[in-house]
């Protein structure tokens, strides 16, 4: 994997835990959010549990 590619992961994730901060819903299981969801998209099924993990 290249390195630039992990460099955006990782300013994703920060940007992730900045939305959660600010009281933005939070999916206990990947860390998805409202505004970062998960590829592909998602949505809530429960508060704090996006579609993207509720199938598996
Ligand atoms: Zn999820
Ligand atoms: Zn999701």
């Amino acid at each position: 994997m290249d390195r630039a590619h992990v460099d955006e992961l990782t300013a994703l994730e920060q940007m992730r835990l900045d939305d959660a901060a600010k009281g933005s819903s939070r999916c206990r299981a990947c860390g998805c959010t409202e505004n970062f969801a998960c590829v592909g998209g998602c949505y809530w099924v429960e508060v704090d549990l996006c579609s993207g993990c509720a199938v598996a």
